[in-house]
């Protein structure tokens, strides 16, 4: 089972949507992973069916035993959050889950909880599995949700037989990202021509570069700046880095998200012509 990670050094570079294209045009032979998990949205492309919810606990929320607090104050003064009040209630947005409470607290009436931070899901599509998940907001750990998910997503494709795994990556460079690269066979980088998606990039290929991955490059709307096109290209020869498309300006693509389709099932425009020509390529390397 091959294993395909999109990935771009930030948002809004058309990430979702080259995921959404590949997974329809894969034709069924593939499970998909959502590993954006802070701001999940290839479900408004695939439109998944959920078959099961899941639990994702990942932090700890304090509980105080009201039957057994002396109210001697400790556990208010230790708290840097301000999280505990002057009738020792916890705000539960405040407190980080540090335990510190709990570990002063002399009478023990203090329990740290296992605390809901968000959910992870087991789905269908019309284009295979998908297991995807949501973040609560404000809720940090989202390295751990985005291992779930890819752990599930890898079990799903091996169990079924499935001749790919293709993760739809978190944007940025930190801990999700190295979760979602993990155990990857190959990460297709997306960005555009300006200088922070070129510095983005550079960042993001410095990450694939640490953990072995090889990597290749796609550059969307590359028309929008030829220049900066032209940089990005210098830049990935200069690394050894290929470049596996280009895929120009097309409005459609955001009339395709508009209306929940990926841009291949919407038109046979330009981009749609171009992420085909990417997908034969990409197919072609294995
Ligand atoms: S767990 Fe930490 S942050 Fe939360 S109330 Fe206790 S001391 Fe404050
Ligand atoms: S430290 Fe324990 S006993 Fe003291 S106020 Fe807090 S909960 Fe009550």
């Amino acid at each position: 089972m091959r294993q395909m990670v999109i990935l771009s050094g930030k948002g809004g570079t058309g990430k979702t949507s080259l995921t959404a294209s590949f997974a329809r045009l894969s034709r069924g032979k593939l499970v998909v992973a959502d590993c954006d998990v802070d701001a999940p949205d290839l479900h408004f492309l695939l439109q998944p069916k959920i078959r099961e919810t899941h639990e994702f606990q990942s932090s700890k929320l304090p509980g105080i035993d009201h039957d057994l607090c002396t109210e001697c104050g400790l556990c208010v003064e230790n708290c840097r959050f301000g999280a505990i009040d002057e009738d020792f209630c916890v705000d539960d947005i405040a407190c980080e889950g540090c335990g510190l409470c709990a570990l002063v607290c002399p009478v023990d009436a203090i329990t740290m909880n296992p605390k809901v931070s968000g959910y992870w899901y087991r789905s269908d599509t019309d284009v295979g599995p998908m297991i995807h998940a949501r973040l609560d907001f404000g809720e940090g750990n989202s390295g751990k949700l985005v291992a779930r998910v890819k752990g599930e997503a890898a079990h799903t494709a091996r169990e079924t037989g499935q001749e790919l795994l293709l993760v739809d990556g978190p944007p940025g460079t930190g801990c999700p990202v190295i979760a979602a690269l993990s155990g990857a066979d190959e990460a297709l980088l997306v960005t555009e021509p300006s200088s922070s998606g070129l510095h983005d990039l550079r960042k993001i290929l410095a990450v694939c570069g640490h953990f072995g991955v090889p990597a290749s490059i796609c550059i969307n709307r590359h028309d929008i700046y030829p220049e900066y096109t032209e940089i990005i290209e210098r830049m990935a020869e200069d690394e050894g880095v290929p470049v596996i498309g280009r895929i120009p300006y097309d409005e459609n693509v955001t009339w395709a998200q508009l209306a929940g389709k990926a841009i291949i099932e919407f038109d046979d425009g330009p981009a749609s012509t171009a992420i085909r020509r990417i997908w034969a390529g990409v197919c072609a390397k294995t």
